[in-house]
């Protein structure tokens, strides 16, 4: 693959944590989900965690100060060396602009910012059908990516699986709203950069991956 500093963006629920997963499994660059970061932090009930978790809870966007800080510590660890894909980050201008100053001091340079387009009207249904193995993480829908077998995990064989707790309907207008007013007005700064691939997410999983893979040249 040609570029190995990548953004994933898009609505919640758009697909932007499933295509990341599929490129950190086939190319061995690692995904950066702050959100997986600040649901862990919850886990471990950390400062950061008990800041973020009531913020999270209402759909609403974590502070960009706290976000910045999390991400720059993060990318200079050993494995990032090598790459990165970054899923739900950066969320607003601010993060946007930190990420460009933090990139600039390590001489490092984005290769493409990837926007999976879904409507609205598709989001719901996607976010509130969502579940994950407990044990592996693997991401599942209700619908749209079945067990193979009902109640254990195709990957690891693990047979607990969870559902967020914003991921219930009323939340997800909340994040949407988030999403329109507050993430959405990054891609003009990406496009000047001349970084943006909008790809039509609004497809089958297979299909999105493999137009993915066709606009990173990969
Ligand atoms: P995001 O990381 O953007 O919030 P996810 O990757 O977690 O979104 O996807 C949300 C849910 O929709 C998951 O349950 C996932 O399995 C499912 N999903 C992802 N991509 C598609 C797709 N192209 N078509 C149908 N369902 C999808
Ligand atoms: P996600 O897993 O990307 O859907 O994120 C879940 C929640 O974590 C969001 O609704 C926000 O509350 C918070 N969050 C994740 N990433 C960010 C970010 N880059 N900026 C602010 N808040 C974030």
């Amino acid at each position: 693959m040609a570029g190995k500093r990548l953004i994933v963006m898009g609505p919640p629920g758009g697909g932007k944590g499933t295509q990341a997963k599929r490129l950190q499994d086939r190319y061995g660059i690692v995904q950066l989900s702050t959100g997986d970061m600040l649901r862990a932090a919850v886990k471990a009930g950390t400062a950061l965690g008990k800041q973020a978790k009531t913020v999270m809870d209402a759909g609403k966007l974590v502070s960009d100060e706290l976000i910045v800080a999390m991400i720059a510590e993060r990318i200079s660890e050993a494995d990032c060396a090598n790459g990165f894909i970054l899923d739900g980050f950066p969320r607003t201008v601010l993060q946007a602009e930190s990420l460009d100053k933090l990139l600039k001091s390590k001489g490092i340079k984005l290769d493409s910012v990837i926007e999976v387009a879904v409507p609205d009207a598709r989001l719901i249904e996607r976010v509130t059908g969502r579940f994950t193995c407990a044990k592996c993480g693997e991401g599942y829908h209700d619908k749209f990516k079945q067990l193979r077998k009902a109640g254990v995990c195709d990957t690891c064989g693990g047979t607990e699986f969870i559902r967020r707790a914003d991921d219930k309907a009323e939340t997800v207008v909340a994040r949407l709203k988030a999403y329109h007013d507050q993430t959405a007005p990054l891609m003009p700064h990406y496009e000047r950069q001349g970084l943006l691939k909008v790809i039509d997410g609004d497809r089958d999983i297979n299909v999105v991956a493999a137009e993915l893979e066709r606009v990173l040249g990969a």
